[in-house]
């Protein structure tokens, strides 16, 4: 089962604009994209074990709000560009 953390933050209005962009630019593969959506529609309670296993590993895990640089914090209205840059923030990816 997935952690009441991981399931909290799908309450995020702003998490859930940050899924919707990574499904519109096709950042993610499926199965992880259909789960994905299903996450978005407010399903996530609905998820078998291993499509939570999927969504854990996939996504929730792969997108942290942290440059992988810097490690300055990004909030999810940023992260989709920071996604978009290899996971960096504006000042890093503007210096690499
Ligand atoms: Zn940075």
């Amino acid at each position: 089962m997935l952690s009441k953390n991981i399931i909290a933050l799908t309450y995020d209005n702003d998490y859930i604009k940050f899924l919707q962009e990574i499904i519109k630019h096709e950042v993610l593969l499926d199965p992880a994209r259909g789960i994905t959506k299903m996450v978005i529609a407010g399903r996530i309670n609905q998820l078998s074990e291993k499509q939570a296993r999927v969504y854990k590993r996939y996504v929730y895990d792969r997108f942290k709000q942290q440059c992988d640089n810097c490690g300055v914090f990004i909030p999810w209205c940023d992260m989709f560009n920071a996604v978009a840059s290899g996971n960096l923030c504006e000042k890093c990816f503007n210096n690499s």
